[in-house]
């Protein structure tokens, strides 16, 4: 996609609401965005075809749902407190703040090279909790979702009876104090997390990495992105976070080119190491932070070695907020028709398509027409295929429109001839193909059932 076409795109998705700056009527805040009418109901889709790869289909992952406010001794033991930084510089002549790795040298906004040294800027945003404005009031909301799955591991663990090899699932906000957000949603500063920690045994963690990595990629492929436009990146030793021992990064082709969609991490004993006490009990590789605040051991039961390990995490960690963007890009057509004409259409895999069928009057001033639609709505909405909505502009060429616009599958236009013809039919109009085919209304449910089954 060109860079001009990834304008339209951000139009498109503020005039048919999918995102909004975040108060926008205050001139918006720096990094926020909402999601309107059509986004909500996207974001939901691939949160969903998510949960469902990752928990439903599978039999060794559980799920979890925990609190975004956090007590600091999490995030300190963590090592957040410490570590959870970028590097930041300021211009010497027009004091704009920028990430250092992120610019060549010269200020972006200015084009200095007065720069000053990088130095550490903490991504964390703090709050406080309680009436009493103290250092003991302090807390964050959460930078990841990750820490929460660590710390709650044991009572999963108990509350499961699981063996090793399993994970624990967990989609949610987290929140990053971002030096400069920049490329619509790419990098926010509240953004959704969908992150899975795999826990197995050590010396299993090499072999869970790489199933990790191609099961990840597949996903990635199924909700519609070419494999031309995704690369896998492994980081190299000293690119690596310190308690890593491989970390591969899935990349997307957007307009500006590569960048990160999902970390896919080897994060070995790391975390569940640090929030551990007596940890000298264990034979720990990743170098942790002593720990004298956690009133637990986060280890599991080895019956065929007959002791208490400390396993290795595998981490699929993606962006929820990225991933719509890339399906968003992926997904954006202009078609020349001929004669002059053309279309912008989304051709965004069905299951995650906002609007799933379209009903359209052909003539809405037609009593019967209407009444008819009325019907067909209120029985095609239990069939549990997602939304579907009811059509009401009047004019049949903008309803189709508008709907290729936002990527509804299908349209089914009510006309005369299903008032008066028996059986009963209705014609479907296909987004992409544009082909149009007549089914019997008493034929509907199977039909949808199947198509979007
Ligand atoms: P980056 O290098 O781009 O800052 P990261 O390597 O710090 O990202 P992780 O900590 O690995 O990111 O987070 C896992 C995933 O969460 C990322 O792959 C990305 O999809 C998403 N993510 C991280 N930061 C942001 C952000 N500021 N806005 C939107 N999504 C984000």
């Amino acid at each position: 996609m060109a860079a001009t076409q990834m304008e339209q795109l951000v139009s498109l998705c503020k005039r048919r609401g999918f995102i909004f700056q975040n108060s926008d009527i205050y001139g918006g805040l720096q990094g926020l965005y909402d999601y309107g009418p059509l986004g909500v109901e996207l974001k939901n889709n691939i949160k969903a075809a998510w949960w469902r790869a990752m928990v439903y289909e599978r039999d060794d992952v559980e799920g979890l749902d925990a609190a975004i406010i956090t007590n600091r001794k999490v995030l300190h033991y963590s090592g957040h407190e410490d570590t959870f930084s970028d590097p930041m510089v300021d211009c010497k002549k027009c004091k704009g703040r920028f990430r250092a790795d992120h610019i060549d040298g010269k200020c972006p906004n200015c084009g200095s090279t007065e720069l000053t040294e990088p130095r550490p800027f903490n991504l964390m945003l703090r709050t406080q909790l309680g009436p009493v404005v103290n250092e003991d009031a302090v807390a964050y909301l959460r930078p990841e979702t990750a820490q929460a799955i660590f710390t709650q591991f044991k009572n999963v663990v108990d509350a499961t009876s699981r063996k090793l090899p399993f994970g624990i699932a967990q989609i949610g906000k987290s929140f990053r104090n971002e030096i400069t957000p920049k490329n619509f949603i790419f990098r926010v500063r509240e953004f959704e997390q969908a992150e899975l920690e795999f826990f197995v045994k050590p010396g299993e963690d090499e072999k869970w990495h790489e199933i990790w990595k191609q099961n990840r990629i597949q996903w990635w492929r199924d909700q519609g992105i070419e494999s031309d436009n995704l690369k896998i990146y492994d980081q190299q030793p000293d690119e690596l976070a310190h308690y890593a021992k491989a970390c591969t990064d899935i990349e997307y082709k957007f307009p500006w080119g590569f960048d990160e969609l999902e970390g896919v991490a080897n994060r070995r004993d790391y975390d569940l190491g640090n929030h551990t006490k007596s940890q000298e009990e264990f034979n720990l590789e990743a170098k942790c932070h002593e720990n004298h605040d956690s009133t637990t051991k986060l280890c599991i039961r080895d019956d065929d070695e007959n002791k208490w390990v400390i396993p290795f995490v595998i981490e699929p960690s993606m962006g929820i907020d990225r991933g719509m963007l890339a399906i968003l890009v992926e997904a954006y057509n202009e078609e020349d028709l001929g004669n002059g004409n053309s279309r912008i259409v989304m051709k965004i895999k069905k299951h995650l398509a906002p609007i799933k069928v379209a009903i359209v009057p052909l003539k809405k001033n037609s009593p019967e027409i209407m009444a008819k639609c009325h019907e067909l709505k209120q029985k095609l909405m239990k069939l549990g295929i997602g939304r579907v909505a009811l059509e009401n502009t009047g004019n049949i060429g903008k309803a189709y429109r508008r709907h290729d616009e936002i990527g509804t599958p299908l349209c089914l236009t009510v006309d005369f001839e299903t008032l008066e013809q028996q059986p009963e039919s209705v014609t479907l109009r296909d987004r992409d193909t544009m082909e149009q085919i007549r089914v019997n209304t008493a034929d509907l449910p199977a039909y949808l059932r199947e198509y979007f089954a």
